[in-house]
């Protein structure tokens, strides 16, 4: 929605905006100075966003967030697995440039076919996922993915999208909506407001992830047979992570497409 606020009266945020109508109007109750006031590039992906969370309260949400999730569910204890995934998320985060940054990957004991992170750095990854990890470039498809969220800023953009169109928002997002942070970061349940990452921040972790996977040496092309395992399910109910990471069959055919385009395939 950012895309051309810097240059754009308040009239014209109507027509660049990628908010839907009723966000957008609430959004501009808020006031246009809002909206162009948090506007940054992301120099990962180029893409103006709307960022109306600093990153300490950001790191500090972060915190509290993963905190809360380790006393919910137990670790799963098993060192050659917790070895296997560090060894692929190192690979991972070294590859996007983050190796800098503070990591922490978790396994969890639970069925899901799910995996999650946080913006402070800390990923999730269920035993349930692990288990249709067969090779490591399938850990690397998700674990890319899960980085390109980070990188991507998407869960700021994500509790900005939604604090514009909160009225209790006050002047230039200084205050921080605590409930919101924690939704932001996925832990809807716990707030009762969910806020699942959009399509379009979803296809873009999926091309950063392919990118990151590339620059660490995995073969990207098991990033098929991976989504399409995943897409295949298995069960009565689909997995968890495909009913927050939507549409299984454009995500392929993008992803595809990406790897042809590149000259990886
Ligand atoms: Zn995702």
């Amino acid at each position: 929605m950012c895309d051309h606020a810097h240059a754009a009266p308040a009239a014209q945020l109507v027509d660049v905006s990628k908010m839907d109508r009723r966000d957008l109007l609430r959004g501009l109750a808020t006031g246009a100075l809002v909206l162009v006031a948090g506007c940054a590039t992301n120099p990962e992906t180029g893409r103006s966003q709307l960022i109306l969370i600093d990153e300490s309260q950001l790191q500090q949400a972060s915190l509290q967030a993963w905190s809360e999730m380790r006393q919910q569910t137990p670790q799963w204890r098993n060192a050659a697995a917790q070895r296997r995934l560090e060894a692929v998320g190192r690979r991972v985060v070294n590859a996007a440039g983050r190796g800098n940054q503070s990591w922490e990957f978790v396994l969890f004991d639970s069925d899901q076919k799910n995996a999650f992170v946080l913006p402070g750095g800390q990923v999730g990854f269920y035993r349930g996922l692990y288990e249709i990890c067969d090779v490591d470039d399938y850990m690397a498809t998700v674990l890319g993915h899960e980085v390109g969220h980070v990188t991507g800023r998407h869960a700021a953009e994500r509790y900005s999208r939604e604090a514009a169109t909160q009225t209790a928002l006050q002047v230039a997002g200084t205050q921080i909506n605590s409930q919101l942070a924690m939704a932001a970061l996925g832990l809807g349940a716990q707030v009762g407001l969910s806020l699942p990452f959009s399509r379009e921040q979803e296809a873009e972790a999926d091309i950063l992830g392919i990118n990151y996977m590339h620059a660490a040496g995995y073969d990207v092309r098991q990033a098929i047979p991976f989504w399409q395992r995943m897409g295949s399910g298995g069960g009565s109910r689909p997995p968890e992570f495909l009913s927050t990471h939507p549409d299984p069959d454009n995500r392929i055919a993008r992803i595809r497409a990406y790897i042809t385009q590149q000259g990886w395939g």
